[in-house]
């Protein structure tokens, strides 16, 4: 079996780790997306006109730069509301004005969105949101309620799904709207988590306004549009994040001590580890298989993998941050040294292990709750029969 890219991918991994090298340790984030961009390293898939590189695909080249970037000093990512969500869904569903206006700004981190989805009592099935917005002359004037907001209280702008088809069925009548956030009509109040920090917030709306145009895709089209982002986002794998998490476990494993050896050497922790490592294997030949199929155009079902990796990744970075957890003993009990909750840049190196296995609970919740992942998995992956409860599963977030 061959496990090696070749050597084509083995020079480009050299010439992306040379850049890493001749970067600045101080450089801001802006300029090094800049830079990354312009050597046609990050925004593969976007237009040059939207400030993407434009290449040709490549998912292996795309993997190769994660890993290395990630792997790097460099916080690089950023919010995945932001290039995860709202410029995949721009691209496939937006107008060309919308693209230009919001895109480029957005891929250097000058504009940072916040979704607007989860309403009290419309998370897993989220067509039962409530929110509304109704078309006053040029602008929609916009009432209701968002909860679980990532962080709106930075967010320049907000994508938001809005009730503006009264009487409609209920996943015909939403729209998707773009709002900003800055403005009278909208309040934002921190919601305060276990770790301590506040990173998502409830957002009111009294009569907040946007431009009539502000809405992509049409009318009552915004659950379609909602949806659009999946195509784009590929998320291959979790392998190379999960095995940096399982060396930061393993690294702590070998320096703690149980009684007068090494906690690495207890025969109760080295199953554990042993365990955890198998998992971490299974996902590395996972995002090896995935990037095949990709490499070979075989990926159209791609949804599928990302569900996978994402119930997968969650359930053996639990198994990590619990180890990590036990590993530091009474440690366990003081709080969190991080206030800031910076997921998506750190969490892979990330060695405060109080708020590793905190955020653990949220992950299993965030972005489509693990139940949901399940049931999709088993209806759309494995051919079960769909949960006739279920009013509908929501889409992953
Ligand atoms: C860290 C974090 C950040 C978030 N950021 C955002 C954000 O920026 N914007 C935003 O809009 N939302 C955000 N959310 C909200 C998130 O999308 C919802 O929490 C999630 O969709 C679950 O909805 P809920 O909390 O209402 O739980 P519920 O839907 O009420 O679910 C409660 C429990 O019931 C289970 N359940 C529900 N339906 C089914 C079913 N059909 N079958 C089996 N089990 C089921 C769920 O798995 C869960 O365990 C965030 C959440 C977290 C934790």
């Amino acid at each position: 079996m061959e496990l090696e890219f070749g050597p084509e991918y083995d020079r480009f991994r050299e010439e992306v780790l040379a850049f890493l090298a001749e970067t600045p340790r101080d450089v801001d984030r802006r300029s090094f997306l800049k830079a990354a961009t312009e050597r046609g390293y990050v925004y593969r898939s976007i237009p040059r006109r939207f400030g993407g590189s434009e290449q040709p695909f490549d998912p292996i080249r795309e993997s190769i730069v994660a890993e290395c970037f990630d792997a790097s000093p460099f916080s690089w990512r950023l919010g995945p509301q932001s290039t995860g969500m709202l410029v995949p869904t721009l691209l496939e569903a937006g107008s060309d004005w919308q693209r230009e206006r919001f895109i480029p700004p957005t891929l250097l981190g000058d504009f940072v969105w916040c979704q607007g989805y989860s309403e009290p009592g419309a998370g897993s099935d989220l067509a039962a949101l409530r929110s509304t917005a109704r078309l006053e002359g040029d602008e929609w004037v916009i009432d209701g309620q968002k909860i679980w907001t990532s962080d709106a209280d930075h967010a320049g702008f907000m994508f938001g799904m809005f009730r503006t088809e009264p009487g409609a069925d209920k996943h015909a009548g939403i729209s998707y709207l773009l709002l900003e956030m800055d403005q009278p009509g909208i309040e934002v109040r921190p919601l305060r988590q276990i770790t301590g920090a506040t990173h998502f917030f409830e957002v009111f709306f009294d009569g907040a306004r946007t431009k009539a145009d502000w809405i992509v895709g049409r009318r009552g089209e915004g659950w379609r549009v909602a949806r659009a982002n999946l195509k784009y986002e590929r998320n291959l794998g979790g392998g190379p994040r999960l095995r940096q998490r399982f060396a930061a476990v393993l690294e702590l494993a070998r320096t703690m001590r149980i009684g007068d050896r090494p906690a690495s050497e207890d025969s109760v922790i080295r199953q554990r580890l042993a365990e955890i490592e198998g998992h971490v294997r299974c996902a590395e030949t996972m995002t090896l298989r995935q990037l095949s199929a990709a490499a070979r155009g075989e990926d159209d079902r791609v949804v599928l993998p990302m569900l996978v990796n994402k119930l997968y990744g969650t359930e053996v970075g639990e198994q990590i941050a619990q180890l990590g957890f036990d590993l530091i003993g009474a440690d366990g009990l003081r709080a969190p040294e991080r206030s800031t909750w910076d997921a998506v840049s750190t969490s892979a190196r990330d060695t405060d292990w109080v708020d590793q296995y905190l955020f653990e609970l949220a992950s299993g919740i965030a972005a489509g709750s693990s139940n949901i992942q399940r049931n999709v998995i088993g209806e759309r992956g494995l051919g079960l029969p769909r949960d006739l409860r279920a009013a509908r599963a929501r889409t992953p977030a």
